[in-house]
């Protein structure tokens, strides 16, 4: 993530200060950010949480995470995660109702990288209801292709071949593209062009989540 700022201009969380908050507003909190690999959800994840002051939860870095300190998940998840496949659902399931559990997520989170699957779309829901709490927006960050290559290749980590970031593409498409169907239908879904500059893309996906009732 700190590679995907270091590709396009610098930016930190203060250049996103200047459109902070107002108290006559409503504030969306509870969040899935959607969209391909390399289309910078990621870093908008993280720079969206410094504004709303909500844990942005990325499960790709929770099971590297995992892998780096050789737990018994990261033992078992190593494999799929290097080769750019899909973790199980149940799986995932466990990690992200544990984390949503926690005492920092109790007013809002930014769910980054999951849910990935229709199962795991249902999965949340059930997670969510257990919690007592909805979700209230999906993001949908989408850049065209070629740009998501482009992406990819300038921030990949050590073990990302070429081939790894092509079947993450394909992963997403399969698996993970069908989740935006499903979220339009259900009207929760919004998107911003991730085809702009860090910055154009933090000032859209801030419109959204401030939008006024009034
Ligand atoms: P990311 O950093 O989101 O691209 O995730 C890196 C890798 O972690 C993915 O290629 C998957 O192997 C695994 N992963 C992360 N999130 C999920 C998820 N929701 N479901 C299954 N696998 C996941």
């Amino acid at each position: 993530m700190q590679n995907d700022l270091a590709i396009h201009e610098p930016c930190v969380p203060a250049c996103i200060g200047s459109y902070a908050m107002t108290d006559n507003r409503t504030t969306t909190t509870r969040i899935v950010m959607l969209g391909p690999p390399g289309s910078g959800k990621g870093t908008q994840a993280a720079l969206l949480s410094e504004v709303l002051g909500v844990p942005a939860i990325s499960t790709g870095e929770m099971l590297r995470q995992a892998i780096e300190t050789g737990s018994e998940l990261g033992l078992r998840v190593a494999e799929i995660v290097g080769s750019g496949a899909l973790v199980d659902d149940p799986t995932m399931a466990d990690v992200v109702r544990a984390r949503l559990a926690q005492d920092d997520a109790k007013d809002g989170f930014l769910l980054d990288g999951y849910p990935r699957t229709i199962e795991q779309v249902r999965a949340l829901d059930r997670i969510l209801e257990e919690l007592g709490v909805a979700l209230e927006m999906v993001i949908f960050v989408d850049a065209p292709e070629r740009e998501l290559i482009r992406r990819a290749l300038a921030r990949r980590r050590e073990d990302d071949t070429e081939e790894v970031i092509q079947h993450r593409l394909t992963v997403y498409r399969e698996k993970t593209q069908p989740l935006v169907e499903h979220y339009r239908e259900k009207g929760q879904l919004e998107t911003v062009d991730g085809d702009k500059s860090i910055a154009q893309v933090a000032t859209a996906v801030q419109h959204l989540v401030s939008r006024g009732s009034n």
